[in-house]
């Protein structure tokens, strides 16, 4: 039985060999190594990463965090990718509601201390739920943000004790847009709103970027964070 020690070389001399791999073989890599200890997780801002992932382990499961102060729009992407594609969704939520959280820490946490809001709704849930599988698969791009630019495809969490793969690190909007197009992917309908990253509702989480910006800029504008501490 491979220990994480062995995951941790593994996923070195993986990151080092499929750089220029296709997603679609970094993934048939992550399927053929961890079978169903495998999962890819989905904001539900599109489909595209648990499309990907579908062929090549058809029944892959999605891991999605219902943080519960998700636009309604995202909800039903998570619904209908559950209802239409060949995957698994598992939802995750954190261990308070909106109005326990409220209740604890005060209302509007998002806005005061969205760091520790999202220690509890985000990170602290997603550590739970990847504690069953040895390998978790992203959608990070390399382009949507400066905090991004050198995202691995393949790499060792540290933090989990897991392999990371980014399938899709080296794409790029259009490419996503054109994948998306080619074989009928869900994206979520705020894309058609002018929103280019989708997080929860708050204006203070998610807002549409300004003029002259793109990819995450609307993500907590104006306060200096740049992550929900998911990826750090
Ligand atoms: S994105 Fe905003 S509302 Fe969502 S968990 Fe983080 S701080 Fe809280």
């Amino acid at each position: 039985m491979a220990t994480t020690t062995d995951y941790e070389a593994l996923a070195l001399k993986a990151g080092r060999e499929l750089e220029e791999a296709s997603a679609q073989e970094v993934l048939q890599w992550a399927a053929d190594t961890f079978g169903k200890r495998f999962c890819v997780t989905s904001s539900m801002e599109d489909a595209v990463v648990a499309h990907l992932a579908s062929t090549v382990l058809p029944g892959v499961d999605v891991v999605f965090l219902d943080t519960g102060y998700h636009f309604a729009e995202t909800i039903g992407t998570r619904d209908a990718v559950a209802a239409t594609m060949p995957v698994n969704v598992i939802t995750l939520t954190p261990k308070l509601t909106v109005a326990e959280q409220d209740a604890q820490y005060g209302p509007q946490l998002h806005d005061r201390d969205p760091d520790l809001c999202c220690a509890m709704r985000k990170v602290e849930p997603l550590d739970r739920g990847l504690a069953g599988y040895d390998a978790w698969a992203t959608g990070l791009r390399r382009d949507e943000s400066p905090s991004r630019a050198n995202t691995p495809v393949v790499a060792w969490d540290a933090k989990r004790r897991k392999v990371k793969l980014s399938p899709i690190a080296r794409w790029t909007q259009d490419d996503v847009d054109a994948y998306a197009q080619t074989n009928g992917v869900l994206m979520n309908p705020l894309l058609w709103e002018g929103y280019t990253s989708i997080g929860c509702s708050p204006l203070s989480c998610t807002a549409k970027p300004g003029e002259g910006e793109q990819g995450r800029a609307g993500r907590w504008a104006g306060s200096g964070k740049t992550e929900c501490g998911i990826h750090l």
